[in-house]
C-alpha cells in the first residue's frame, strides 16, 4: 500500500462534505470528481452520451484497493451521519428514447447500484427528496456534432457527412440530421442568452450544438437546434421587451445559410402537382426548408434537384411529421423512434391523403 490510509479517509470525509454542501446531495460519482479521481470534464461527455461504449468506472484514475477503501470510507461516513438514500439512474437522451449509461464494464449489480445511490441529508422533506431525485434522473439535451473529421459517414443511408454539417451519435453510430429525424430544426448559434433560453423553452424538440476544438482537445458548445416556430416565437418575446438589434443580430446569424431560389420555385410546383390541395404556402415552406444549402437534406440530393417524385413525398412527409402530427412531443418525452413513427402513421396518411385529394 503506498498511500496512508488514515490522510485517504480524512480527504474522503473532507470532500463528501464539501460536495454535500455544495449540491444538496452527493453520489459516489461526484465524490469521486471532488477527490480529483475522475476529471469533470470525462464525467461530462460520458452524461452526454460522448463516450457512450465506455462505462465510467472504467475511467476513474484510482488503483482498485484504494478505490475500495474510498467507497468504504465514504459509506461508512453517510451511515453515520444517518444520510437517507436517494436512487437516481444516470440516462442520456437519444433519438431513441432515454437510455440508461453503463456503469461498470461488468454490469455488476451491486456496483451498479452503489452508483446510483445518492445521500442526502435525512431531514430533507418528502417534496424537496422528490424533486432531487428528479433532478438528478433528469437526463441532459440531446446533442449534436458540426463534424471536423473527412470520413464521416451516415451510418443508415450511408451519406457522407463532410466537415461542417451536423451528425447525430445514436450510441457510438454516426446518423445525418434527415435520419436521425432531426432534420427540421434550425440552427441558432450562441451568443443570446435570453434568446437562447426562449427558443429552447417554446421548441418541442431541441438539441444542444457540440463541435470539438482540436487545439483545446474539448467539446465546445455552439449553439441550439430549435423549430423555425420556436425561433420566430422567441424573437417576438425579445422584440417585445426592447431587446430589438439583439434579436435582429441573432435573427440573422440564424438564417445565413443560402437557399436557392430557383430550386425553392421548382419543388414548391412539383410538390402542388403531386399535392393540388397542400396549402401554397406550406408547399413553399417544404421547398425552402428542403433546398437549404449544406443541410444534406432530400432538396440537395440529387434526387432532389431532379425533382424526383419520391424525393419529394418524402420531403412532405417530413413536413407533415413534425408539423401536423405530435411528433416531436412524442420522440422529446422518450418515446422510442420507431414506436413513434408508428403511432403517427395514421395522422400522416390522412393529411397526405387529403392533399392528394383523395376523399377517404
Ligand atoms: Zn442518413
Amino acid at each position: 500500500m503506498n498511500y496512508s490510509v488514515k490522510q485517504l479517509r480524512e480527504r474522503v470525509l473532507a470532500a463528501a462534505e464539501k460536495v454535500l454542501k455544495r449540491n444538496g446531495s452527493v453520489g459516489p460519482l461526484e465524490l469521486i470528481q471532488e477527490l480529483d479521481f475522475l476529471h469533470w470534464r470525462v464525467f461530462e461527455s460520458w452524461r452526454k452520451g460522448v463516450a457512450v461504449d465506455s462505462p465510467i468506472e472504467a475511467r476513474i484514475q484510482c488503483g482498485a484497493e484504494k478505490l475500495a477503501d474510498v467507497y468504504r470510507f465514504f459509506a461508512e461516513w453517510a451511515v453515520e451521519k444517518g444520510l437517507k438514500t436517494i436512487e437516481a439512474e444516470y440516462s442520456r437522451r437519444s433519438v431513441n428514447g432515454v437510455e440508461a449509461l453503463p456503469l461498470t464494464a461488468d454490469g455488476n449489480e451491486e456496483r451498479e447500484s452503489f452508483y446510483r445511490t445518492h445521500y442526502a441529508p435525512a431531514e430533507l422533506s418528502e417534496k424537496k427528496s422528490e424533486r432531487l431525485q428528479q433532478k438528478l434522473t433528469k437526463a441532459p439535451d440531446l446533442v449534436v456534432f458540426i463534424t471536423t473529421s473527412n470520413d464521416a459517414k451516415c451510418s443508415e443511408c450511408d451519406a457522407e457527412i463532410v466537415p461542417g454539417e451536423f451528425l447525430f451519435l445514436e450510441g457510438h453510430l454516426p446518423l445525418c440530421m434527415s435520419c436521425a429525424d432531426l432534420d427540421h430544426l434550425t440552427f441558432l448559434p450562441s451568443g443570446d442568452t435570453a434568446m437562447t433560453r426562449r427558443a429552447k423553452k417554446h421548441s418541442p424538440l431541441s438539441a444542444v450544438v457540440m463541435k470539438f476544438n482540436r487545439p483545446r482537445k474539448r467539446y465546445e458548445r455552439q449553439g441550439l437546434l430549435i423549430t423555425d416556430a420556436a425561433l420566430a416565437q422567441a424573437e417576438d418575446d425579445c422584440i417585445a421587451d426592447a431587446d430589438q438589434r439583439a434579436a435582429r443580430r441573432v435573427a440573422a446569424a440564424a438564417q445565413r445559410v443560402v437557399v436557392d431560389q430557383k430550386l425553392v420555385e421548382q419543388m414548391s410546383a412539383a410538390i402542388l402537382e403531386q399535392f393540388p390541395n397542400c396549402p401554397a404556402d406550406e408547399a413553399h415552406q417544404i421547398a425552402a426548408h428542403a433546398a437549404v444549402r449544406g443541410s444534406g437534406r432530400v432538396g440537395r440530393s440529387a434526387a432532389g434537384r431532379e425533382l424526383d417524385p419520391k424525393a419529394i413525398t418524402l420531403a412532405v412527409i417530413a413536413h407533415v411529421r413534425h408539423v401536423h402530427t405530435n411528433y416531436d412531443s412524442l420522440l422529446m418525452s422518450g418515446v422510442e423512434r420507431g414506436m413513434a413513427r408508428e403511432q403517427i402513421r395514421g395522422q400522416i396518411d390522412t393529411v397526405l391523403n387529403a392533399w392528394r385529394g383523395i376523399a377517404k
